[in-house]
């Protein structure tokens, strides 16, 4: 138990946590049926600023702090990997979905919803002083979290077995490293092809599954921002076996090699073009992903809507 329990001890630790690699690229789509946010202000429109500001979060102003012990859990207190401690949410670990809700401590970490409810209420204090650019801009910052949770790689850690490098176990240093290898690796090559296929879809004729999982809408009535993060994690913890399951198939067990790094490698080691087109795979195995995919960005798009529908009932009540 000792070795099982303790890979997970160091798997964040070398996991980046970018969320959606490009929230800039998701967010115009997710926000395109949104009127109120389309009237211009002075300068800009507040739907401008949304989409040029849902990335700012990324941009430094999570590393390099000391904020709580569990931070050694996840990703430490320096560098860019020290961010993921404010970018995730893992819920407490579950019998019930042992694999999904599988990390060391087993304990609730990571402080993704508060950041959400932390630049919601900003938001609020910036409309309410009248200062409607920056009520935009902080509520970008909080769109930027409530998105990060809709990606399954953020609220789990493992996602499923088949990324435990077995051929390892009896090796304990080699296991731990090798584990977060594999997970470091899919999750890299999950992001990168979601930007990928959006940027395809939108230049050719190609089946918008992506695009028009987050279009819509819809959402949902909610009291605060933080319970919007709530839902968006628990939505995507959900998914995240079935994500999990659908990348391995997807990519394939050549990720499991030791040989393979994706997060250290140049950019393009790893072309994303092959796997749809890919004859290793069935079509109802490239639809699984694809629609699991969808149905995450879905969900992401609908949290995305909700805080917005929040901040209009809220912001706009007089
Ligand atoms: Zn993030």
């Amino acid at each position: 138990m000792k070795t099982i329990s303790s890979i997970f001890f160091f798997c964040i630790l070398e996991t980046t946590a970018w969320g959606w690699a490009r929230h800039n690229l998701l967010t115009p789509f997710v926000i395109e049926d949104v009127a109120w946010l389309k009237k211009a202000g002075e300068k800009v429109s507040a739907s401008w600023i949304l989409v040029h500001y849902t990335d700012e979060p990324d941009w430094g102003m999570d590393q390099n702090l000391e904020l709580s012990p569990n931070q050694k859990f996840m990703g430490g207190t320096k560098g860019p990997t020290s961010q993921a401690f404010r970018h995730l949410y893992l819920k407490k670990w579950n019998l019930k979905a042992p694999w999904r809700t599988f990390h060391i401590p087993p304990r609730e970490m990571g402080e993704a919803l508060k950041r959400a409810q932390t630049f919601y209420d900003l938001a609020q204090t910036a409309f309410e002083g009248g200062e409607p650019y920056w009520a935009f801009r902080f509520l970008a910052w909080s769109l930027h979290y409530i998105q990060d949770l809709g990606q399954p790689f953020h609220s789990s850690q493992l996602l499923t077995p088949k990324f435990i490098a077995w051929d390892s176990v009896f090796n304990f240093e080699a296991l731990i490293k090798r584990t977060t290898q594999i997970i470091s690796n899919y999750h890299f090559m999950y992001e990168d092809y979601v930007v990928f296929r959006i940027e395809e879809e939108t230049k050719h004729k190609l089946k918008k599954h992506f695009i028009s999982a987050l279009k819509g809408d819809t959402f949902m009535m909610s009291s605060s921002a933080y319970l919007i993060a709530r839902h968006s994690a628990d939505d995507s913890n959900r998914l995240s076996y079935a994500i999990g399951e659908a990348c391995y198939t997807f990519f394939g067990d050549q990720f499991l090699n030791p040989s393979v790094d994706v997060p250290n490698s140049p950019k393009g080691k790893f072309p994303l073009a092959p796997y749809e087109q890919s004859s290793r795979l069935s079509e109802k195995e490239k639809t699984l992903f694809l629609k699991n995919t969808a149905k995450s960005l879905q969900k992401t798009a609908f949290y995305t809507r909700s805080l917005l529908e929040l901040a209009k009932e809220e912001f706009l009540k007089k």
